[in-house]
């Protein structure tokens, strides 16, 4: 009899381990009193730059916040119309919402990611940008969605705050649009001990813009040149980033490695469905998802033996009541529905060791066979 094992969902207890560094970091920086777009801030954004190939990097508060400041430089005014995914984390509609402007929802594809196809049949006189999310680390289809954009003269912002490191022909997320927006929140692949967010872009008046923006306008401390927001990444929490930065390369590596360790076992099994792997991209995985038979009875067999599975999302976000004003119903959106009864996410990430992954292929597997006798 082998022993229960558990493999969790987080890895936050592995991500900060060596806990003693950063500390030891805070203790120098606190006396400085450098709390406000303090020096290991800009340290921070530039090493983030460097990292995406881009040319600026700006930290904000949180990754919604990167999405809401980067539509507010474009111009995006009450009324405009963004179209969006309806596959996604809630924070990308709030983030238009906040600006007054209204998400224009577009359904996903077999790999999660909204159907560049379906963008064009959206696009009214109002539409004024396009937000493509990159679900689970997956990438949207950025060569089909910018000559789309760019044949309806749209901006486009991306949603990469699950993406972080995936690439189509060698190109990052984030990089394709005017800005790539990304979360640092603990849930994220790089994260600190709290919210926070980056903007990347290679655009130097929009750098100046959001720079200003999330810093109240304020282009020197005594001259307001535009109404903004207080939205800076907090100087203590770049500090956490940072300390994060330098092992990047593990930690892509690592989640190929776990990807390949589950693909390869799981794609054994005849009840179980992948979403498509492109020969031409690097899937960093944010979730792990995959398609099941009796989804359900998985999830329940896979928690009460140790493996942290969930849901992303049972609800579609479009079915919420906090969304009903939208005026979407049930059914228009009929590859997320579908997708909402078969997907399951298994826990995947840098930490989780080979003997974990394979754990969690025994699991899942076990469960098939005991259906099938
Ligand atoms: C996490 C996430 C965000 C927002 O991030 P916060 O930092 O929590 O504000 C936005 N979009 C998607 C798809 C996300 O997963």
């Amino acid at each position: 009899m082998t022993q229960a094992q558990q493999v969790t969902w987080s890895y936050l207890p592995r991500q900060f381990q060596e806990i003693d560094a950063i500390v030891a970091a805070f203790k120098t920086f606190v006396p400085t009193g450098d709390f406000t777009l303090g020096q290991p801030l800009q340290q921070f954004e530039a090493t983030f730059a460097k990292l995406m190939n881009a040319r600026f990097a700006i930290g904000v508060n949180s990754g919604t916040d990167a999405i809401k400041l980067s539509l507010k430089v474009i111009g995006i005014k009450p009324g405009d119309e963004v179209i969006t995914a309806a596959h996604t984390f809630v924070a990308t509609v709030g983030a238009i919402h906040e600006l007054g402007a209204v998400p224009i929802l577009v359904d996903c594809q077999e790999d999660g990611c909204m159907s560049v196809a379906d963008i064009a049949s959206k696009i009214t006189r109002k539409t004024k940008a396009i937000v493509p999310v990159h679900w689970g680390g997956q990438m949207v289809d950025m060569p089909a969605l910018i000559a789309c954009a760019e044949a309806h003269h749209l901006p486009v912002i991306e949603d990469a705050c699950q993406a972080m490191f995936s690439e189509i022909n060698q190109q990052k997320a984030g990089s394709f649009g005017k800005m790539g927006c990304f979360s640092l929140h603990p849930l994220k692949a790089i994260n600190v001990w709290g919210d926070g967010g980056v903007i990347v872009t290679d655009d130097e008046a929009l750098n100046e813009r959001l720079r200003l923006y999330r810093n109240h306008g304020l282009k020197s401390r005594d001259e307001v040149v535009l109404l903004g927001y207080n939205s800076r990444l907090d100087t203590l929490q770049a500090i956490v980033g940072l300390s994060l930065l330098p092992r990047v390369d593990g930690l892509i590596s690592k989640r190929i490695e776990n990807l390949r360790i589950l693909d390869e076992g799981l794609s054994q099994i005849p009840e179980i469905r992948l979403p498509p792997r492109y020969p031409n991209r690097r899937l960093v995985c944010h979730l792990y998802v995959i398609y099941v038979e009796q989804r359900d009875a998985l999830y329940r067999y896979c928690l009460t033996q140790g493996v942290e599975v969930k849901i992303h999302y049972p609800k579609p976000l479009y079915q919420q009541p906090g969304l009903a004003h939208l005026g979407y119903r049930k059914g228009d959106f009929p590859v997320i529905d579908r997708h909402a009864e078969t997907m399951i996410s298994l826990p995947m990430h840098q930490h989780h060791t080979s003997e974990e992954m394979a754990y969690v292929v025994k699991v899942v597997s076990d469960f098939y066979k005991q259906q099938r006798s």
